[in-house]
C-alpha cells in the first residue's frame, strides 16, 4: 500500500480528513475529482486496515428490507452507484475490486422465517424491486451444496459484493494519483478551532491547518477532542468476528443468509463466513466461542463445510451511533466541520455516496437533501 507523501511544513491543506478508511478515502477521491488537490488524509495506523479491511463486502440493501425509509433509500442509491465505482477505480488504477454481481440468496430454515420472507417478498415485489421467490428444489438448483433443510429462500438478483480489500487498495492509488496526501502514522489529537470555525487539527506530527476538518475516524471518531464543545455524538465500536475456510471447489455463488448469519464466495476461491456483534471495547480478538458459532451457520447453510478446517479468522470494530444510523454532513455549532462516520454494519455499501454527498456538500456549501436525516446534530 501507498504511505503516502510525508506531511511538508507548511500543513496547510483545503480540507483534512481525519481516518483513511473506505470512507475517508472515498471522500478524499470524490473532493480531488471536484477539482480540490490540496486534500490531506490522516491515519493514525496503516490505511485501511481496521473495518474496511475486516469487513465482508456485502453490499445488500434489500436483504433485510421490510420498510421504504430515508436509510433504504441512500444504501440503494450507493449500491446502485456500485458498477460505475469501480469501473472508474479500475481505470483510473488498474485494480478490480472485483464486484461480484452474482447476487445475494437469504435462506429460510424454519417454519416461522417463512412468514417474514413473504412479507418482505410483497413488500419489495409491491416496490418495484428485484426479488425472487424461491422454493427448496429451485434453490437448490442455483446452489446444489445448500442444505437440505432449506424451507425457502429469496434471492435478490441486485444484492452485489465487492472485494473490500482490493477496494481499499484501489482507493489509496486512486487517491495517490490524484495528487491528495496521504498520511500513515499520523495521530489526530484534536481538532482545532477559532471563532466558531474549524482552523485544522492538531496531530502527534503538528497542526494542520485547513478550513474544512472530515471526521471519518470510523469507531474511534469519539475519542478526537476538540477546543470547543462538538456535538454530543457517541460512536461505538462494534466487533464483528469473521472466518474463512479454503475449499478445493466452488461450494456457492451467491452470498448466502441465514438468520445466524452470511457466507461470502471469493473469486480466489475462498469462502468467508460471518459474523458477529459484541461490545468487547477495542478487544480486537478472535475467540474460541466465535469460531464455534460461525462454523456451525456455515455448515448449517453448507453442509460439506463441516469437513474443512478453519483457514482464517480476524476481528475488526464497526463504528456504531446510538441510534445505528450513520452520521453524515456538516454541525452547525462548528462551521467547515464534516462528519463521515457511524457506518455500522453498512460502511462499504455506503462509501460510493457518502464520498459523493460529502464532498457535494464542501465544495456547493449546502447540504444535499439525501444527508438531512443523517445530520450530526439529530443527537442534540
Ligand atoms: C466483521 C465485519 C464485517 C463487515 N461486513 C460488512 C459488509 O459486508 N458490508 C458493509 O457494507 N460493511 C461491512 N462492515 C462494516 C464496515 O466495515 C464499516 O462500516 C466501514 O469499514 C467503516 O469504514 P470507516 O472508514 O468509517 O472505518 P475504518 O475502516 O475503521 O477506518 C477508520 C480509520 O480511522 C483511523 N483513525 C482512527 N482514529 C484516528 C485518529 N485519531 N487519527 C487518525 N486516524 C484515525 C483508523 O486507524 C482507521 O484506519 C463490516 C464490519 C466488520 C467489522
Amino acid at each position: 500500500m501507498p504511505a503516502g507523501r510525508p506531511l511538508e511544513s507548511s500543513q496547510t491543506a483545503d480540507v483534512v480528513i481525519v481516518g483513511g478508511g473506505v470512507i475517508g478515502l472515498s471522500v478524499a477521491r470524490a473532493l480531488a475529482k471536484r477539482g480540490l488537490h490540496n486534500v490531506i488524509v490522516v491515519d493514525k495506523n496503516e490505511f485501511g486496515r481496521e473495518a474496511s479491511w475486516a469487513a465482508g463486502g456485502i453490499l445488500a440493501p434489500q436483504v433485510e428490507a421490510d420498510k421504504d425509509d430515508d436509510f433504504f433509500r441512500i444504501a440503494c442509491a450507493s449500491r446502485d452507484l456500485y458498477p460505475q465505482f469501480t469501473e472508474a477505480l479500475q481505470s483510473e488504477t488498474g485494480i478490480d475490486a472485483q464486484l461480484d454481481t452474482t447476487g445475494t440468496l437469504y435462506a429460510a430454515f424454519a417454519d416461522d422465517e417463512e412468514a417474514e420472507f413473504r412479507a418482505r417478498f410483497v413488500w419489495q415485489q409491491s416496490q418495484g424491486l428485484a426479488v425472487e421467490w424461491l422454493d427448496p428444489e429451485s434453490a437448490r438448483k442455483l446452489e446444489p451444496e445448500l442444505s437440505e433443510r432449506v424451507c425457502c429462500a429469496l434471492r435478490f438478483p441486485n444484492d452485489f459484493q465487492v472485494e473490500n480489500r482490493r477496494l481499499v487498495s484501489a482507493l489509496l492509488i486512486a487517491n495517490e494519483r490524484l495528487g491528495v496526501r496521504l498520511n500513515q502514522g499520523c495521530e489526530a489529537l484534536a481538532i482545532r478551532t477559532e471563532n466558531g470555525r474549524v482552523a485544522g487539527i492538531e496531530t502527534a506530527h503538528g497542526f494542520i491547518s485547513a478550513p474544512f476538518v472530515v471526521l471519518a475516524a470510523g469507531a474511534w471518531t469519539s475519542s478526537i477532542a476538540s477546543s470547543t464543545a462538538l456535538p454530543q455524538i457517541e460512536i461505538k465500536p462494534v466487533r464483528g468476528q469473521m472466518l474463512s475456510f479454503n475449499p478445493n471447489e466452488q461450494l456457492a455463488r451467491h452470498v448466502i443468509y441465514s438468520s445466524r448469519g452470511y457466507l461470502i464466495p471469493r473469486s480466489d476461491g475462498r469462502l468467508l463466513a460471518g459474523s458477529t456483534t459484541e461490545t468487547a471495547g477495542f478487544e480486537k480478538r478472535v475467540t474460541s466461542e466465535a469460531v464455534s458459532a460461525i462454523t456451525s451457520m456455515a455448515v448449517e447453510i453448507l453442509p460439506a463445510l463441516a469437513s474443512l478446517p478453519v483457514g482464517a479468522s480476524w476481528a475488526g470494530f464497526r463504528p456504531c451511533a446510538k441510534d445505528g444510523l450513520p452520521v453524515l454532513g456538516p454541525t452547525k455549532r462548528i462551521d467547515g466541520l464534516f462528519y463521515a462516520t457511524g457506518h455500522y454494519r453498512n460502511g462499504i455499501l455506503l462509501a460510493p455516496i457518502t464520498g459523493e454527498l460529502i464532498a457535494e456538500a464542501i465544495v456547493s456549501s449546502s447540504s444535499p437533501p439525501l444527508l438531512s436525516s443523517f445530520s450530526p446534530d439529530r443527537f442534540e
